[in-house]
């Protein structure tokens, strides 16, 4: 069975054409892997994780699971911490190993839409917000609001992938031409 990652769902709201050229003619992206998803975790990240406990007491977590792999009938993904909340909601927390320079990247809350939807549909508990831990700006949290709308979205791409994927479909290009000066597929596209 087909068994879609965020990063794939990254790729695809970047562009859906570049899902075909990577899953069904298997072009490998030739350069530096091209979306950086996560980034090298190193031993004093792993430090920064064991002083989250004010953090948590800031957000308001009566209890954590770490590091939980989930499924769901079309995506799967590790997330760091889920946090359940005093009022009974889940919420995903996300460690990132950078810094933090006043933007969420689109593909930051890609990637924690998710891992709502995941844990929507493992724990059937409404997920309203994630969070984000920047470990080389001294832990700083950064709350990121969920709506329906932004899980909605997370599986129409994902059913759109199957689509693509498992019936070759050659799907449109982006149209954010912009976005093609930097694509690693922009020689071989015909956009
Ligand atoms: S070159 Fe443009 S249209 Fe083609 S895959 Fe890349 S972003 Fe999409």
């Amino acid at each position: 069975m087909l068994s879609i990652t965020p990063s794939h769902i990254i790729e695809y709201l970047f562009c859906p054409r570049f899902t075909y050229f990577e899953y069904v003619l298997r072009i490998p992206q030739y350069e530096e892997k091209y979306f950086k998803v996560t980034q090298g975790r190193e031993l004093h990240e792993k430090k920064a994780r064991e002083n989250m406990a004010y953090l948590r007491k800031r957000i308001g977590a009566t209890s954590k699971q770490g590091n939980q792999y989930l499924t769901n009938d079309l995506l799967r993904g590790e997330v760091d911490e889920i946090l359940t909340l005093s009022d009974g909601s889940m919420a995903p927390l996300d460690f990132k190993f950078a810094k933090f320079n006043d933007k969420i990247y689109d593909t930051y809350k890609t990637q924690i839409y998710c891992y709502a939807w995941l844990i929507e549909s493992n724990y059937h508990l409404p997920v309203k917000k994630g969070y984000l831990v920047y470990t080389r700006s001294k832990n700083k949290l950064v709350e990121i609001k969920i709506e329906e709308t932004h899980i909605s979205r997370i599986e129409k791409a994902a059913f759109s992938i199957r689509d693509i994927i498992t019936q070759n479909k050659y799907p449109k290009a982006t149209k954010y031409k912009k976005r093609c000066l930097s694509c690693t597929y922009r020689n071989i596209c015909i956009q």
